[in-house]
């Protein structure tokens, strides 16, 4: 008796993993049924299904759900749990709106091959939310109830740019110790992500004057051509070892190929590794002149998210969760990666951020998008453990 008592202490990181292992199949049925609850982010009835049944779910372990309401997205759902200690809530943050079209499941099905469960959004992020759920029971079943507030915010449109959301996150945030981001792990080694590009998005708009190709081609002033001259002069932007990307991956412009082009436009997408460059190539890309003075050139958008940089913060919450990890000699990773979500926001004004929390897998936002169902138990883990120390 009392050796096994001493083996609890000394492994409590094993007991927890066993834990979490013998609850794989109810959390693989509550990822099936999040992944067959279809909700794209531009389709409010959809989204709000998805958030109804989530609310349900939280509210069976004993959260509190409120909902805010979304006219143009589903509504972002915010569930608050009491806790023992009287201490600043952890913000656990994810977001339930998928990038696929509704009848996507009809030829991407949700099931399980080779160790792995496939579906729409099952990486990104329902699995993640699945996670939550399972870490807030685990911790409830071990301390009675959880040990100190959690405030889970989960977010109807992160995949368009959390333009409803964005506000509710910073404000819970602010009241938050910390925040632990569900989104997927950073490659198969499972690394959490403890930086991340912020992302900017940008129109050019080039007004030229139009004329006859052939009867006066000398009096038009081509939109077309100009747009092509500026986007060379973006690409020189680029600086890919220092984290800078610009892309130009939209054009479009002109009306028939007998007349000189009075418009065109082109949709840029940014990447910048810190909030300086982000200035920085913000003032370039409004800066740009036409070459052909007859043109105009009207520039639109801007940065949508800082970067997540790695602050001493976001430090301090990494080694906490490579403490944790290595209870069950798991070497924990991190990764600064080139995507931004909102942990892009919580980190951006100044709380301890940790993102990745959420599955391994592969193939986000693709057709092949699945997880590997044996690294759940520990990431559910890891999630409970720093629900109780962030
Ligand atoms: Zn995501």
């Amino acid at each position: 008796m009392a050796a096994k008592k001493t083996n609890r202490i000394s492994f409590p990181g094993l007991d927890r993993l066993n834990h979490f292992q013998s609850r794989e199949s109810v959390l693989l049925q509550t990822i099936r049924r999040f992944v067959e609850i279809e909700s794209p982010s531009d389709n409010k009835p959809a989204a709000d299904r998805m958030g109804a049944h989530l609310a349900q779910k939280f509210a069976q372990l004993g959260g509190r759900p409120h909902f805010h309401r979304a006219e143009e997205y589903g509504d972002n759902l915010q569930v608050d749990f009491p806790g023992v200690a009287n201490t600043k809530p952890v913000l656990v943050l994810g977001h339930f709106d998928t990038v696929y079209p509704i009848g996507t499941l009809a030829t991407m099905p949700c099931r399980v091959e080779s160790g792995r469960l496939h579906g729409p959004g099952v990486l990104d992020m329902k699995a993640g939310l699945a996670l939550m759920l399972l870490a807030i029971d685990a911790l409830q079943t071990w301390h009675g109830q959880l040990p100190r507030p959690v405030t889970v915010f989960l977010v109807s449109d992160e995949e368009v740019g959390s333009y409803s959301s964005r506000k509710i996150t910073e404000d819970l945030a602010r009241k938050s110790a910390a925040v632990l981001v569900l989104e997927p792990a950073a490659g198969l080694r499972g690394a959490v992500k403890t930086a991340r590009k912020g992302v900017g998005e940008y129109f050019l708009t080039v007004n030229g004057v139009a004329s006859h190709a052939g009867l006066d081609p000398g009096k038009g002033h081509s939109a077309i051509v100009e747009l092509a001259r500026q986007i060379a002069v973006m690409w020189k932007m680029n600086n890919l070892n220092s984290g800078i990307s610009v892309n130009p991956g939209v054009i479009r412009g002109g009306t028939r190929t007998n007349v000189i082009a009075a418009q065109a436009v082109a949709e840029i997408d940014v990447r910048i590794k810190s909030a300086r460059q982000a200035t920085s190539l913000d003032r370039k890309l409004r800066a740009l002149k036409p070459f052909d003075k007859r043109c105009q050139l009207q520039i639109e958008g801007g940065i949508n998210r800082l970067p997540m940089e790695r602050t001493a913060g976001v430090a301090a919450l990494y080694r906490k969760a490579r403490a944790i990890a290595k209870q069950i000699d798991w070497k924990l990773q991190e990764a600064a990666v080139g995507g931004g979500s909102d942990g892009n926001f919580t980190a951006g004004i100044g709380i301890p951020t940790l993102d990745g929390l959420g599955a391994v897998g592969e193939g986000a936002h693709a057709i092949h998008e699945h997880i590997i169902i044996s690294e759940l138990p520990r990431r559910a883990l890891l999630l409970a453990g720093l629900i109780e120390s962030a």
